[in-house]
């Protein structure tokens, strides 16, 4: 076999601790398919502008392959590779029966205007169509995408396909959206991490955190963090970020960011950038931003004694490596943000059978599902007596590696 790349050293732990033959593994990491394409998009000063896209389908082993659109400057083949082949090993760990895809186009969706943005996205639709649908591969909002960017899709896809609503999740209310799907990362992130404790005998109330990320995931982190009694001491976001030790009040930060443009400046705290929001002495760090956040270089600063991620690959594997021999228990992506596809699912789900579930019910599912996936993790790290992340990577990767040999080749 080649020499693995850095986000392939977690899978082969794992594989190793399966005994995997390097021809499975082989097949395991190679995306079945991988597409890039040109979208030529008249710009609203008349130019045209020119982006690239990215479809990648990772695994369909165990079903449609799934996972979101990203839109950000820092797009490109080897990230949505990387995040494709997250998402088959995610939807595992939660048992939803999907396999794992990942998208998105190289912009910063903050230069283009709402009609500028529109035009992108039905374009990327056009040249991509053919190859997804609800039962082929069904995309859905990741950052810099939201509920908005999904109706676009949907109606762009039922030009050339009809009615399809399942083709896309992370949809609108009003547009056979799911109740409670937007606020479901967060909500997953914190199921976690109060599992977490309470495997620990601790308790989230009470405990410190620093968040990074003030986004989607981090919001609902922090809100649902913040009901439950935990004290949020640190956050940043990409232009700034705010401390204080007594506890931020997460609503009225949320409204302050809402109308300042970012946490940057809120009353009654300090000034933070990212080095300090790592360096921050607390029970818990969350990263909920970009990937690769943690490294060598950073992992040694964190004063934190437990990390889940939010985020998607925050941490590269030296940092998790210190990580490891400093005692730091980390919970990881591919469990600990599978909140948002476990919605999703429960999205497919309604609109194939058009029903409309209401958000206590999802609220419950998601409980459920999460609470299982982490509980079969925590156990297999027991039993083998392997890192968290390890542990949902032997989930994972062991559920795939039996689906493909069941399935056989032909
Ligand atoms: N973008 C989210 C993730 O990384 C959600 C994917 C989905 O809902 O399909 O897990």
């Amino acid at each position: 076999m080649s020499t693995p790349n850095k986000s392939e050293i977690y899978f082969h732990a794992a594989a190793d601790h399966l005994k995997i033959s390097d021809r499975m593994r082989t097949l395991l990491l190679t995306p079945e398919r991988d597409v890039k394409v040109q979208l030529a998009v008249r710009l609203d000063n008349g130019e045209v502008g020119t982006f690239v896209g990215y479809r990648v389908q990772h695994d369909g082993a165990r079903g449609p392959m799934k996972g979101g659109l990203r839109y950000h400057p820092e797009v490109d083949d080897l990230e949505v590779q990387t995040l494709a082949q997250l998402m088959t090993w995610k939807t595992a760990v939660v048992d939803l029966p999907y396999g794992g895809a990942k998208g998105g186009i190289a912009v910063d969706p903050r230069s283009l205007s709402s009609g500028e943005l529109e035009r992108l996205t039905r374009k990327f639709v056009d040249q991509i169509h053919d190859m997804v649908g609800p039962d082929t591969d069904i995309p859905a909002p990741d950052m810099g995408t939201n509920s908005q960017v999904m109706a676009w899709f949907m109606n762009q896809y039922q030009k050339y396909h009809g009615f399809q609503p399942a083709c896309v999740t992370g949809k609108p209310l009003e547009l056979h959206g799911c109740e409670g799907r937007e606020e479901a990362t967060g909500r997953g992130v914190v199921i976690i991490a109060n599992r977490l404790f309470h495997q620990l005998g601790q308790e989230l109330k009470g405990k410190t955190v620093a968040l990074q990320g003030f986004g989607n995931v981090g919001l609902y982190t922090a809100k649902f963090l913040f009901e439950r009694g935990a004290k949020i001491v640190a956050i940043t976001d990409v232009r700034g970020g705010c401390a204080n030790p007594n506890g931020l009040n997460i609503p009225k930060l949320a409204e302050y960011a809402k109308s300042n443009n970012g946490v940057q400046g809120f009353p009654e705290s300090e000034p933070l950038d990212n080095e300090g929001l790592f360096a921050t002495k607390c029970d818990l760090l969350i990263p909920a931003a970009l990937g690769g956040q943690l490294t060598a270089k950073t992992a040694p600063i964190v004063q934190a004694k437990y990390i889940v991620e939010a985020a998607n690959d925050p941490t590269t594997p030296e940092a998790d490596e210190i990580f490891h021999e400093r005692g730091i228990l980390v919970a990881p992506d591919i469990l600990a943000n599978a909140g948002g596809v476990t919605v999703s699912y429960f999205e497919w789900v309604q609109n194939r059978s058009v029903v409309h579930w209401p958000l206590e019910e999802i609220r419950a599912k998601l409980e459920l599902k999460m609470t299982a996936a982490f509980d079969a993790v925590w156990k297999i790290a027991e039993e083998r007596k392997v890192p968290l992340r390890t542990a949902a990577y032997i989930l994972g990767i062991g559920r795939v590696a039996k689906a493909t040999e069941l399935a056989g080749v032909s």
